[in-house]
């Protein structure tokens, strides 16, 4: 196959329409899909599509969440099951362009919390997912550690001094998430990223570019 173009930092990226095209009719897995099609009625609340984010700039134009088909499958069945709990899923962020990844290590350089840019985000290959649990008929979110986008300690999924009610919470986001493959990182509660993430490539397509072409 064909290699891309490579970005300053020597990543190979898909940055056009095309190249994504020819990637998904090679292997339809690679699509990336609108969640709001995919789950009907999830919650989302798209920070970096407003103010409301570390950076306090709009990064995104539109509050859309996109997410490579099976990882988007799988959280259809996190939501199917939560169900059953009388609880939800609210996301914050799934699928990032490249571009807003360069932008985050601009504003804030610290590698723990925002991604290398020398090497992307797992957001960046549809295969990262920001996201808390709700009770699902008020649309209140649960007691969590810290705010999303809390870049401090208490952030850390081992970070114990918490109470009773808010470890509990996170232990269950924990492994119902991990029952679908979806594991943890060491410094972001909210934060999961999909088993496999190695195979799909880093992108750097808009919103529109990727709802023009499902
Ligand atoms: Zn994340």
């Amino acid at each position: 196959m064909k290699v891309g173009k490579l970005n300053p930092y020597g990543l190979e990226i898909t940055q056009t329409i095309k190249a994504y095209n020819d990637e998904v009719r090679l292997n339809p897995q690679m699509r990336m899909v609108d969640l709001e099609k995919t789950i009907p009625g999830i919650r989302m609340d798209i920070r970096y599509a407003t103010k409301n984010n570390f950076t306090k700039e709009v990064i995104y134009t539109e509050p859309k969440a996109f997410l490579r088909k099976p990882v988007a499958e799988a959280l259809k069945k996190v939501q199917d099951s939560l169900a059953i709990y009388r609880l939800g899923l609210k996301i914050f962020d799934a699928y990032r362009p490249y571009a807003a990844t360069l932008r985050f290590y601009e504003v804030y350089p610290d590698t723990n919390f925002v991604a290398n840019p020398r090497k992307g985000s797992r957001h960046n290959r549809g295969c990262a997912v920001d996201l808390t649990l709700i009770e699902l008929t008020s649309g209140k979110e649960l007691s969590m550690p810290t705010p999303f986008d809390d870049f401090s300690p208490k952030a850390n999924p081992e970070y114990k001094e918490l109470s009773e009610p808010v470890l509990t919470n996170r232990k269950f986001l924990f492994s119902i998430m991990a029952h679908f493959g979806f594991k943890p990182i060491s410094t972001e509660w909210w934060h999961f990223d999909y088993s496999g993430w190695a195979d799909y490539k880093l992108m750097d397509l808009s919103f529109e570019e990727l709802a023009a072409g499902n």
